[in-house]
């Protein structure tokens, strides 16, 4: 006799995955080097700085409590944060990473076939966590010089329009909205839209004109402000973001929110890297990163790139139809950057060494043109 599975019924068909699964771009990570090659990263905007010794240990005492659940709303962190932000406790939810954070927040207020905005090019998770809410994605054109184009994205909102997404600076182009673009912005939208503004790469930014989320939230009920451990404050590895938000959609957030979503370890990493001493010290590293930012920037233009002003950790090469090419080249001379096919290609600003062999490697994109 055949087993089912030598013999599927014609009617055992295949479970069916949603169709907006089936459709799901891929989120590509950023490459990693191949197995022993020397290679310097700057594929996915990572700190290139190892935790500090004090967050070490922190992970080491917590790693043996790795038997009990955590704290299931990560109480104290939450606080910690609050007090770091300057909003009150009821305010902060955190998450597995700011995309987990960000895809809960798009779980507690998309319907089916909602419509959400947002720019594109921007970061790649966007159109991923809004199909997988349900929601229809309506993406608007970048403005000249890699900037978001705020009217364009307050025009496309309609009636069915729920969620609007800015991300400042925006990944991976690298420019910041201004304030008075941004009031604007959310003049112009109704108020029972959400606007999520997305300031992955805040501590990163040096354009005074830029805007602060918390002042916003101050003033909107309908702003959420994602921010997260990863970038700055080196913690990609342990995945700790959080939103802010008023009380209300906080709630909402918390409750669509994966249960015991950030774990004890990475619970006690983030609050060992707030405290003061150490706070100082990654911003130090921050600092560090931005004058590397503009010493990189600065050779760059020097060469003849019109590459956009970058406020974040990166920056943009707008190279259409010879990024996947140029990709292969600098990972060939031993440095990992990040292609968007077609599009352009986005190199993360990491240590000294590695910064002066991306800029050998532009040099000779230059000289090939
Ligand atoms: C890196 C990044 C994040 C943060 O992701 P985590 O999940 O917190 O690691 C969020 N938004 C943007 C635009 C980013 O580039």
């Amino acid at each position: 006799m055949l087993s089912a599975v030598e013999n599927p019924s014609p009617r055992a068909a295949q479970v069916p995955l949603r169709a907006a699964v089936e459709a799901l771009p891929p989120y590509v990570p950023g490459a990693r080097a191949a197995g022993g090659a020397p290679a310097w990263k700057l594929s996915s905007n990572e700190n290139p700085y190892p935790p500090l010794p004090s967050v070490l240990e922190a992970v080491r005492v917590a790693a043996a409590d790795a038997n009990r659940y955590p704290d299931m709303y990560a109480s104290e962190l939450v606080e910690a944060l609050a007090a770091h932000a300057g909003v009150s406790r009821e305010q902060v939810v955190v998450g597995n990473g700011s995309v987990a954070v960000l895809q809960h927040v798009l779980q507690a207020v998309v319907e089916a076939g909602d419509e959400v905005v947002f720019p594109w090019r921007s970061f790649e998770a966007y159109p991923i966590t809004v199909a997988v809410a349900g929601g229809t994605p309506v993406t608007v054109p970048l403005a000249e010089g890699g900037r978001l184009d705020l009217p364009a994205m307050a025009a496309a909102v309609t009636p069915r329009t729920r969620v609007v997404l800015v991300c400042t600076p925006n990944n991976p182009t690298g420019p910041v909205v201004h304030a008075d673009e941004l009031d604007a912005f959310l003049a112009a939208v109704p108020g029972d839209v959400l606007v999520v503004v997305d300031e992955a790469y805040l501590e990163f930014v040096r354009d005074p004109q830029a805007p602060d989320g918390v002042e916003l939230l101050r003033r909107h009920e309908n702003v959420v402000v994602l921010r997260t451990l990863s970038k700055a404050y080196g913690l990609a590895g342990l995945r700790v973001g959080y939103a802010m938000a008023a009380p209300r959609l906080v709630a909402g957030i918390r409750a669509v929110s994966t249960p015991f979503g950030v774990s004890h370890v990475a619970q006690r990493a983030a609050l060992a890297s707030l405290l003061p001493a150490a706070q100082a010290e990654l911003l130090e590293r921050v600092e560090a990163l931005v004058a590397e930012r503009t010493r990189v920037l600065a050779a760059l233009r020097e060469q003849g790139w019109d590459v956009p002003e970058s406020h974040a950790n990166f920056v943009w090469f707008d190279l259409g139809e010879q990024t996947t090419a140029r990709a292969a080249e600098a990972m060939a001379a031993g440095v990992i950057v990040r292609p968007f096919a077609g599009d352009g290609l986005r190199v993360s600003i990491g240590e000294v060494e590695a910064n002066d062999a991306f800029l050998k490697v532009a040099a000779g994109w230059c000289a090939s043109r």
